[in-house]
């Protein structure tokens, strides 16, 4: 977008960072700069602190109607502006306009969601066992928010937060990746236009991201961290959040099974790996990470994979035609690499892909790798990239008690035709959410989260605004 802002966005102003600072954004397909944003120091901080804490009485005391609408105006600014926002998402991100389309439509439907949650908070009345004394019950906003969201799905993760703590009448500060912040800056003129009321929400683009959120997380006046991101963060950030007992909701890493079994319909697994691997080069959370195949039925499922992968075309996102776009940055692309040289060094077989190509931009084939050693690298990382691991099974228990070998658990997928196989494997998995006969799980009406080192709490979905919302218990006595 020509206009999309540069500058933090703190009280309702554009400012620049209190020290000048500021930081490069990176075309990850040329590797060229796009522009520069504003990189906020710990004072930069502190302001955009002050103005939510400073917001937060009048924000909860806001009709939720009134918030409600805000939400719904939002989400109709966005829906309008789908391919602005798609283009400016690919230009600092990577991915396809066709998936960056697809993010928006994603992430605009959290605001319709919440903004039709803000009008439900309940809360209760009920007469106590004793007879005499009676209970009210009523929800108020957690108070004022630190949101710190990935790079990999640059707007989703702020809607799929700041949708729900608007709706609980919650202000806050976030801080989007360093990678793709103009993302969120463009969102943050969104709701401005919609009519939020200055402060309520407040966008710290940095570099430095340790010095802007330890002193938020340890000062006592941030109330909830939202944190989405790897899990070697989240868990700086839990033990950072434990002194002043901020509340926590962790979205953290994954490392998803995708298991295909004898009886499955290869057709469906294949479709459903394409998506499960492949949506946003495979820079997903959700990103099937370790394929089990039963035996009979690898080579043919190695087979039509590969050849679905190899006919992807690789190029820069913006440009028509292209399915796969460049990885986020020569870091990702590394990690990549040295994942796959490892599974190939352990005896893997490379179905399709794995080579580097040359030239600008972090480009990396779709790859497929048949007969991976348990013992490769990939099996216990998350690959973050376009690369199907496939290993062979030979029977149900061995597979799950292969799938839930891990630390993480946020999703599974399972390919079976039998109704008893897919109920029993999928109430075994260790998991948030499974993916029966179907690569996608993600919706804003379903609630989005893992177990394990995957995380804590869940978002979107009825329970998604539970999170920024507290109880409040009134006791009255009535003689
Ligand atoms: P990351 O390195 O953990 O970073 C996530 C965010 O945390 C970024 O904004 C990052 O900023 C910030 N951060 C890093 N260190 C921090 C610190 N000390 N204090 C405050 N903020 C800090 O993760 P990523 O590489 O951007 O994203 C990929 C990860 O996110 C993967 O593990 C993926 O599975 C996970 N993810 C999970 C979900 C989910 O819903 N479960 C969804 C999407 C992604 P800097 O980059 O400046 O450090």
């Amino acid at each position: 977008m020509t206009d999309t802002p540069t500058q933090l966005f703190i009280g309702g102003a554009w400012v620049d960072a209190a020290d000048g600072a500021t930081m490069a954004v990176d075309d990850p397909a040329t590797g060229e700069i796009l522009c520069q944003v504003a990189d906020a120091g710990p004072k930069d901080a502190k302001l955009a602190e002050e103005a939510a804490v400073q917001a937060q009485q009048d924000w909860a005391r806001t009709a939720p109607r009134v918030r409600s609408e805000i939400l719904r105006r939002a989400y109709e600014i966005i829906v309008e502006r789908t391919d602005e926002l798609a283009r400016l998402m690919t230009s600092e991100m990577g991915k396809p306009l066709a998936e960056a389309r697809g993010e928006v439509a994603y992430a605009a439907e959290f605001f319709r969601w919440f903004s039709e949650e803000a009008v439900r908070i309940d809360g209760g009345c009920a007469t106590l066992p004793d007879g005499r004394n009676r209970m009210l019950l009523s929800r108020r906003p957690v108070g004022p928010c630190l949101l710190i969201t990935p790079w990999n799905f640059p707007l989703a993760m702020g809607t799929r937060k700041i949708g729900p703590a608007l709706a609980a009448g919650c202000t806050m500060v976030l801080k989007p990746a360093p990678q793709t912040p103009l993302s969120s800056l463009a969102l943050a003129a969104i709701l401005k236009e919609a009519g939020l009321p200055d402060g309520v929400l407040n966008v710290v683009t940095t570099s430095r991201a340790g010095e802007v959120c330890e002193p938020l997380l340890r000062g006592g006046r941030i109330r909830k961290l939202s944190f989405t991101g790897s899990t070697a963060v989240g868990q700086l950030l839990l033990a950072q959040s434990a002194q002043a007992v901020v509340r926590t909701s962790m979205e953290l890493g994954g490392n998803a099974p995708f298991v295909v079994f004898e009886d499955a319909d290869l057709d469906k697994a294949v479709d459903g790996a394409m998506v499960a691997k492949m949506r946003n080069m495979g820079e997903a959370c959700t990103a099937a990470n370790r394929f089990f195949v039963h035996r009979s039925v690898a080579e043919e499922f190695g087979r039509r994979l590969a050849g679905r992968m190899g006919a992807l075309v690789v190029g820069p996102g913006a440009r028509d035609g292209v399915d796969v776009g460049p990885l986020i940055d020569r870091r990702g692309r590394a990690k990549v690499e040295e994942l796959v040289a490892d599974a190939v060094e352990r005896g893997a077989q490379v179905l399709v892909g794995g080579r580097t190509p040359e030239g600008p931009g972090n480009f990396y084939p779709p790859t497929v790798l048949a007969d991976v050693d348990p013992g490769s690298r990939l099996m216990d990382t998350e690959i973050f990239g376009p690369v199907a691991a496939i290993l062979t099974f030979d029977d149900e228990d061995e597979v799950i008690r292969r799938a839930n070998d891990t630390p993480w658990g946020l999703v599974g997928y399972v390919f079976t035709e039998g109704l008893d196989r897919a109920l029993r494997v999928s109430e075994r998995l260790e998991v948030g959410m499974v993916g029966l006969n179907t690569g996608l799980v993600s919706n804003p009406a379903a609630p989005f989260g893992g177990v394990k080192q995957s995380g804590l709490g869940r978002e979107g979905g009825r329970v998604g605004i539970d999170e920024f919302l507290e109880y409040q218990y009134l006791a009255v006595p009535v003689r």
